[in-house]
């Protein structure tokens, strides 16, 4: 008999996992409350596919950090808040930044991640959707002893998964791309990585949806608001904001920040927080680099996406606001002129957007199926993009 789905969410994690189990036979019915696919956190993210970057976001470094980012006025903020959640979930953070944990949570990261680039090859293979998806080589700037030594217990970590990184110093800056003579000079060197990817997570969405409805006759219902999941004995079904009821065997919550909106009337939750970033978009210089720049000093990701420069950084933990600010960019690109000046065209920057990260305190999604009939993927924080394939096929083979 064919098994039935309703995959709420047609962000990157959605599209991912209704793609996976359509892939498997599943008839799916994917919902979102916007008109058009990606109008939440996928819509205008860094771009990078980082399968190698996996490194867990609570750490002992973070923990030493913590007093000047509780203090807000760099490019990460805690906001303050007294919620019992939240402070449960900075609770457990905080329980997430020793060593040990920190070298298992990047594993964990890391093997999803690697599954993920696995079959994003197979879709690409498969459908060749049109996503601007290219080979990026990447770097991570280091500027002081103390990240190089960070950088080398993390690339020690993640070579034994196959993840070949290394420590290329200053002098070797323009032969991985000229651009980088022009980096900020406190930089000393960086972490090279040859086997990253970019891609548009917006494009992607948009182009799947077709390729779902044609080729594995998913439904896709967009402008639908989900108000409640109801569960019954034998199935499953959401009621809409316009009064519409949709059944299956099994509601997939692919929701991101706003999961937790329809898990609570069902006596569950996920230990999910936003994490607020931002991004703008320039025209290109001859100066633009080709290979994908990660400032972790900075909070910010450059990238080259189809000769379009996209930067995105910074993170407000606890801002739950969809709400553009605009100090905030202003910042952003202040930050990125000082990594680095030549990356773009500065005085035409456009297409400024904000982002809420859904994020777990250990830096690892949550793929559950807490009860018969209702399944989870969400919490992907600031590395959703790289691991939705992964996650969609272990959601569906959960499911399986
Ligand atoms: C500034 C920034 C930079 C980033 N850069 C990168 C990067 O370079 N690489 C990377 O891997 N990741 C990056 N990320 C992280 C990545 O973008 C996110 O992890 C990912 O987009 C999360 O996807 P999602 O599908 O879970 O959430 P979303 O894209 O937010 O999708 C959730 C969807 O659920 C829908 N929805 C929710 N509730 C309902 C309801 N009741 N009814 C109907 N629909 C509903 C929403 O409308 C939305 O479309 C970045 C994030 C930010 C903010």
């Amino acid at each position: 008999m064919t098994r039935s789905a309703i995959v709420i969410g047609a962000g990157v994690i959605g599209v991912a996992s209704a793609y996976a189990l359509a892939q498997r036979g599943w008839k799916v019915i994917l919902v979102d409350r916007h008109k058009q696919a990606a109008m939440g956190t996928s819509h205008a993210n860094g771009a990078q596919l980082s399968y190698c970057f996996t490194d867990a976001l609570g750490s002992p470094s973070t923990m030493a950090a913590l007093p000047r980012l509780l203090a807000g006025r760099g490019c990460v903020r805690i906001r303050p808040g007294f919620s019992p959640d939240y402070l449960r979930w900075l609770a457990s953070f905080a329980r997430n930044c020793t060593a040990s944990r920190f070298r298992e949570n990047t594993l964990a990261v890391l093997n999803l991640a690697l599954e993920s680039r696995a079959a994003m090859d197979a879709l690409c293979q498969r459908h060749s959707p049109d996503f601007s998806h290219a080979k990026a080589d990447k770097i991570q700037l280091l500027y002081s002893d103390a990240d190089r030594e960070r950088a080398e217990a993390s690339i020690a970590i993640k070579s034994e998964s196959g993840c070949e990184q290394s420590i290329v110093e200053r002098a070797g800056f323009a032969q991985i791309d000229p651009a980088l003579s022009d980096l900020d000079e406190a930089v000393s060197a960086v972490i090279f990585t040859r086997s990253e990817m970019v891609g548009d997570a917006r494009l992607f969405c948009e182009n799947m949806l077709p390729i779902l409805a044609s080729e594995y006759g998913a439904t896709i219902s967009l402008g639908c608001e989900v108000q409640r999941i109801e569960t019954t004995r034998t199935s499953t079904r959401i009621l809409l904001t316009d009064g519409d009821m949709l059944e299956a065997d099994h509601v997939v919550l692919c929701g991101g920040c706003d999961s937790n909106r329809l898990l609570r009337p069902l006596g569950l939750s996920v230990p999910v927080q936003p994490m607020k970033g931002y991004s703008f978009e320039m025209p290109p210089t001859e100066a633009s680099p080709k290979v994908s720049v990660t400032d972790a000093k900075r909070r910010l990701v450059i990238t080259n996406l189809g000769g379009r420069i996209r930067v995105a950084g910074f993170a407000d933990l606890g801002n739950a606001s969809p709400k553009l600010e605009a100090d905030r960019v202003e910042a952003l690109k202040n930050a990125a002129m000082s990594c680095l000046p030549g990356a773009g065209d500065y005085s035409q920057t456009e297409r400024h957007w904000a982002g809420l990260r859904p994020t777990t305190p250990r830096s690892h999604p949550i793929i559950s199926r807490p009860r018969p009939g209702i399944a989870i993927n969400t919490g992907h924080g600031a590395l959703g993009w790289t691991l939705a394939m992964g996650s969609g096929e272990r959601l569906a083979a959960l499911l399986d």
